[in-house]
């Protein structure tokens, strides 16, 4: 449901825009005016008591969000990042495991709510177009963004326009087998890419070297944590370093799919675990520098400075989707 024959908004000059990124722990919120600049932001925690709460607890937060402004515009349009999968164009959310939400209509909750036009979509992808928009200082019209955390997700601009594909699957890089006999994946395969390097796979690489009887700092962790594994490696440990090294060797060959697939200028990672910043993608660069030994394909695309960290102060799923409600008002 992009809009409805119902609200009024006409053609203003001036307005806001509330983007809502919705995780299974928290909601977060942006609040930004017209012209993309930010006035207030809010972070609360999802309530999961049952789908309809998680529904008011957002609203709540969205109300709260537009009492951060000063007064002076009225609420124009309302973007939500949600993971799983959604039917954009009926406004439904078809699939937020962790959200317990399976067919549930938001949109039109929202929008009775409200009474603005609302618009919802893929968490990844609400983040990539939020990176594309406002953590991008070279004006990247072809831009990859891979979001690590839990799992790994992958979303694409090309040539300005954020690709979503016939299903929204559109760059799950996630999901490639790497390792066809891996570890068992969340989608019901062994070895997807997302087994081997996510966050969730680091602490798992670490429990398993701390059970072959690693010794140093990995079995001091209490409890293991992606970061953990990261700070020892920085502070000289060798067993979280060979987890750092083998980490960063498996992504920056799917980095490189990522960059022959796609063809782009820039290659953004985000996520808690990336937080570690030079020392993530060090890994990463070095493994590509060894392919350049050897490929002059390797030379001529995989160049250490299309990779960066995106701006771990800034939430890029509400901001992209506050962007994403921008676009309601120019194409209705
Ligand atoms: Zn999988």
């Amino acid at each position: 449901m992009t809009a409805t024959a119902t609200h009024s908004s006409g053609v203003l000059s001036t307005y806001w825009l509330v983007g809502v990124d919705v995780g299974g722990t928290t909601v977060a919120t942006v609040l930004l005016d017209e012209s993309f600049h930010i006035h207030g932001e809010l972070t609360v925690a999802t309530d999961l008591s049952s789908p309809d709460a998680t529904m008011l607890g957002i609203a709540a937060a969205i109300e709260q969000t537009l009492a951060l402004g000063d007064g002076s515009r009225r609420l124009a349009a309302i973007g939500l990042g949600i993971p799983g999968q959604q039917d954009r164009e009926r406004g439904i959310v078809r699939m937020a495991v962790n959200l317990h939400w399976y067919d549930y209509p938001l949109v039109e909750r929202l929008v009775e709510r409200f009474d603005v036009p609302c618009v919802i979509d893929n968490d990844v992808r609400v983040a990539t177009l939020g990176v594309y928009r406002f953590d991008n200082p070279a004006g990247d019209q072809d831009l990859a963004y891979v979001s690590i955390g839990t799992g790994l997700a992958v979303g694409v601009v090309l040539e300005g326009k954020l690709l979503r594909g016939r299903h929204g699957l559109a760059g799950e890089f996630g999901h490639i087998i790497v390792d066809p006999n891996g570890p068992r994946c969340n989608c019901g395969t062994r070895g997807c890419l997302e087994t081997l390097v996510s966050a969730t796979a680091v602490v798992r690489r670490a429990q398993e070297a701390v059970a072959k009887g690693a010794t140093g700092a990995l079995p001091a962790l209490a409890p293991i944590t992606a970061r953990g594994v990261y700070d020892a490696a920085a502070a000289g440990d060798p067993a979280a370093q060979q987890i750092v090294d083998e980490v960063g060797v498996e992504l920056a060959r799917s980095l490189r799919s990522v960059v022959l697939a796609y063809d782009v200028d820039a290659v953004v990672l985000g996520g808690g675990v990336t937080r570690a910043g030079d020392r993530y993608l060090q890994p990463i660069i070095a493994e590509w520098l060894r392919q350049q030994e050897t490929s002059a394909l390797a030379r001529a695309v995989l160049h250490p400075e299309i990779l960066r960290i995106a701006n771990p102060t800034r939430n890029f799923g509400a901001l992209g989707s506050a962007a994403l409600a921008a676009e309601l008002l120019t194409t209705t």
